[in-house]
């Protein structure tokens, strides 16, 4: 058979509310153009993001029942911690309640001087950190310890329209090069994001995790993985790197783990969780000083802010994300939004990414010029046609200001439309490519946006827009 279907059944639903052009204007008003503060019963089909909103399988729902919320040594925290060594392999692990927990606590202790009693005080100033694309929030806790977030993505990896099998590898000769430039004392460790969501949810190929890794042990520098999205890259893998077809996914899922130091991970990812994550590594000091910074703001080592529950949904989880049917039927339906929409003269970062389709607003809307925004005002006309919700990649989201306070844009204007696991289903994709063709009709029309008020870090998640 050609068609992919679903591979599950639903058994729960939640019912969505439809509501009109009208209302949907007076709704975007009151929200001041950022998706972030309109109210998620006010939207049809979001996809904002594909973070913590995934549909929970029956087993993870028996699971919960099941939790231990034993304050130590819960058998939730084992069965987690057998889940997790199963896949990532690494000596220790750390759950935290999510991604940017695992990024506070990891960089908070490498951009730190330790003092006799114990104490941390920062020390980021001067000090760089290298990725393929930093996640934004992994970006922000770098910086807001006083160090910089540095990206190295291949050139093509820049370019929407270029097509590549492994669009979120890194650039090996940059690395090479920044790290002479650099110096390796100031680099405390290099990460890769798989599959790099920034970059539009491109793969990287175990060819340059393995790569890159060998780089990173030459120079003495430790290597950590951002594994958010770390089965649907490793079905890429399989799909597109010589010599990985037969493999096992599982197999080529440690693979990967094997070439680093450690890694962080969000389970409101591939983990098909609504809350939780981990930060997990090899070397036992690093662990003994992150576990500290964890009891003194997360939790006990057994837990870190989850519920028991929590560890057993994102064990349950882990188990279910490494299926390769599921994967086929994830990677293939993005692929059926992606090709609709370029069908449709609907420019994309191309080929389709893994969790999302990342639209090119600066490409779509050429009139709109980077200090309007041409992303944010794309995200607010798909509400206000379709009551769609997504989210700006671009100026608002990574824009910083000169010494003038003018706007440097980003490299991209992105949309990113990502989607939950296991939520929508077919029919919800073709109404969304009728809202992309409406709008096309009327592009020009469609206006810019400025910023009233934001705030110093993450702005898009709080600041205010108008129209321009
Ligand atoms: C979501 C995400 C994070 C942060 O995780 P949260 O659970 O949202 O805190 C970090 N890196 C990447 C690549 C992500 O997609």
């Amino acid at each position: 058979m050609k068609t992919i279907i679903e591979p599950f059944r639903i058994k729960s639903i939640e019912t969505v509310r439809t509501t009109t052009v009208e209302q949907r204007e007076e709704i975007l008003k009151n929200a001041y153009y950022n998706p972030f503060l309109i109210p998620a019963e006010d939207v049809l089909i979001d996809l904002l993001t594909d973070s913590g909103t995934s549909a929970m399988s029956a087993k993870q729902w028996a699971a919960i029942m099941d939790g231990d919320e034993s304050y130590a040594g819960s058998k939730s925290y084992f069965r987690f911690k057998n889940a997790t060594e199963n896949i990532f392999g690494f000596k220790h692990i750390i759950p935290v309640h999510q991604g940017r927990a695992a990024e506070r606590i990891l960089f908070q202790f490498l951009l730190s001087s330790i003092d006799e009693e114990g104490r941390f005080n920062n020390a980021g100033k001067g000090k760089t950190i290298p990725s393929n694309n930093h996640f934004d929030t992994t970006r922000a806790n770098i910086e807001f310890n006083g160090a910089e977030a540095v990206d190295l993505v291949i050139e093509e990896g820049k370019h929407p329209e270029v097509i590549h099998p492994f669009k979120g590898n890194m650039d090996l000769k940059k690395l090479e090069a920044f790290i002479k430039k650099y110096g390796k004392e100031n680099i405390p460790v290099c990460m890769i994001t798989i599959t790099n969501n920034t970059g539009g949810g491109q793969p990287v190929s175990m060819e340059n995790i393995r790569e890159v890794s060998k780089i990173c042990r030459k120079n003495g520098i430790p290597f950590f993985i951002d594994a958010c999205r770390f089965a649907e890259n490793a079905y890429f893998i399989k799909i597109r790197e010589k010599g990985y077809e037969n493999k096992e996914i599982l197999d080529i899922c440690r693979e990967m783990f094997s070439y680093a130091d450690g890694c962080t991970m969000s389970a409101k990812k591939d983990a098909f969780a609504n809350i939780g994550g981990f930060v997990a590594m090899n070397s036992e000091d690093w662990y003994l000083n992150c576990k500290n910074l964890l009891i003194i703001t997360e939790g006990y080592e057994t837990y870190g802010g989850l519920a028991g529950r929590d560890m057993e949904a994102i064990a349950q989880g882990l188990e279910e994300i490494v299926d390769e049917g599921y994967l086929h039927y994830r990677i293939h339906s993005t692929k059926y939004l992606g090709d609709k929409l370029t069908e449709n003269g609907i420019p994309i970062i191309q080929p389709p990414g893994g969790h999302a389709i990342y639209v090119d607003a600066k490409g779509f809307l050429p009139n709109i010029p980077a200090d309007k925004y041409p992303g944010q005002a794309l995200t607010a006309e798909l509400y206000r046609i379709g009551g769609v919700r997504a989210v700006e990649i671009g100026s608002v989201m990574f824009g910083k200001y000169d010494e003038k306070g003018k706007l440097i844009p980003a490299d991209m204007e992105l949309v990113r439309l990502a989607i939950p696991r296991r939520v929508y289903t077919q029919s919800h994709i073709d109404y969304l490519i009728e809202v992309f063709c409406e709008i096309k009709e009327n592009k020009d029309k469609i206006h810019g946006i400025k910023i009233i008020e934001e705030p110093k870090f993450l702005r898009h998640f709080t600041a205010k827009f108008g129209l321009a």
